[in-house]
């Protein structure tokens, strides 16, 4: 992939943050010092995150007006540009698109949409790969001349945070993305295997450009169960890693503590000590503003409810938590002889207590006398119907 200056591996960064104007106007301010003279004549694709169904400033997906200011600055060096997404297993990528209001601002402005698992995959080879060593990329994030990461400043319940570096998950084709989330510990790396599959992906599939979208970002459950955090923030940098480092500070965390970003930057992919950058302007420190980390414990979140989670991915794991959120209340009304809840997720259960609810057909084969409910992910109403024995009414169809 093609990179903009200065990304030698000697060159300093340069990172620059607007705050304070709105979605459009920071992106615009972020990206006028970038050169994007080398765009000229080419072809870029602008990878949001739209890989869910949410409305504008829910913190979930990009917000519209980041990728309206991303297609007018491109367009305006030359650049002949599109936008693309492989959304999480079970979303409708239109459906996505129109909802996040993507759809409208890339109408607007006669932009082509791609659903990147149309066509058949391109197989990868991830010669520095530690849990992974082949990969299936949607063949749009390799035919395009620059490929733009243009995420939303999110806290991630097993990645810390999820920004530009991890976005480009949403360029695995199809349910390739599922794999990254169960795959078995790496040897000699005590890290987990997604952040370490993460770090591998880097290797090979490296924005040209980040643009991180914090107008609304995400704090304690995200990726999509948190809370939303208006920051107002924009940054944006030619190196993924530096700019995610930035992003990282300003949500009131380090990069080197989040491991798919220490271990991505100490192979060399990209650069997160902050010493090592010039970030724009001087006083960009003083629009920090810490976003509630996710919970070590769900148990907490959720008083006596225990998810028993082993080796799911993240379809489940989302399905389970706006279940939760939306239901925690109820739940044990459902349960009434029971003081505590036990569910499960994910397909490394061998043994299970007894009555442990079991959610996703990766639960169906372990033994446990308990409801099951099947899916892939399976959908919150179904939950409900299978633990209720009734059908469900139009309003918690809607919410779950
Ligand atoms: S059942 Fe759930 S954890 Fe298993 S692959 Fe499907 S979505 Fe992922």
């Amino acid at each position: 992939m093609p990179q903009l200056p200065p990304n030698q591996p000697e060159a300093r960064r340069s990172v620059h943050v607007a705050h304070g104007g709105g979605a459009y106007a920071n992106t615009i301010e972020a990206l006028r010092p970038i050169d994007l003279a080398g765009v000229h004549g080419k072809r870029v694709l602008l990878k949001p995150n739209a890989g869910r169904v949410a409305t504008p400033g829910s913190g979930v997906t990009t917000h519209p007006d980041v990728v309206a200011a991303t297609i007018d600055v491109f367009r305006e060096a030359g650049a002949e540009v599109a936008i693309g997404e492989s959304p999480i297993v079970g979303v409708d990528v239109r459906e996505a698109f129109e909802t996040g209001g993507i759809a409208s601002v890339a109408r607007q402005r006669d932009c082509p949409l791609i659903d990147m698992d149309r066509r058949r995959f391109v197989e990868v080879a991830v010669p520095e790969g530690r849990a992974i060593r082949r990969l299936k990329v949607c063949p749009e994030a390799l035919e395009f001349d620059f490929l733009v990461s243009l995420p939303v400043m999110k806290m991630h319940m097993h990645t810390r945070v999820t920004l530009a570096v991890k976005n480009m998950k949403g360029c695995l084709w199809r349910r390739s993305k599922v794999k990254l989330h169960m795959l078995p510990p790496v040897e000699g790396i005590d890290e987990k295997p997604i952040d370490v599959a993460i770090a591998d992906m880097s290797s090979v599939l490296r924005p040209s450009l980040a643009v991180i979208d914090g107008t609304v970002g995400m704090e304690g459950l995200g990726p999509s169960a948190g809370r939303p955090k208006p920051m107002d923030v924009v940054v944006a940098g030619t190196d993924a890693f530096a700019a995610d480092a930035v992003a990282c500070r300003l949500m009131g965390t380090d990069a080197q503590a989040i491991p798919h970003l220490r271990m991505g930057a100490d192979r060399g992919y990209g650069v997160v000590d902050l010493a090592r950058m010039t970030v724009t302007p001087d006083h960009w420190h003083e629009w920090i503003s810490p976003l509630a980390p996710p919970p070590e414990n769900l148990t907490i979140e959720f008083p006596n409810i225990t998810v028993l989670d082993n080796r799911s991915c993240s379809a489940c794991q989302s399905t389970l938590l706006l279940f939760l959120k939306r239901y925690k209340d109820r739940l044990f009304d459902y349960f009434p002889s029971q003081e505590t809840i036990d569910i499960a997720i994910g397909s490394g259960h061998t043994d299970l207590p007894e009555g442990t609810l079991r959610l996703g057909n990766c639960t169906a084969n372990c033994k446990g006398l308990g409801i099951f409910v099947p899916g892939c992910p399976p959908v919150g109403s179904q939950i409900l119907i299978a633990i209720s024995g009734k059908p469900v009414d139009e309003e918690d169809k809607k919410s779950v």
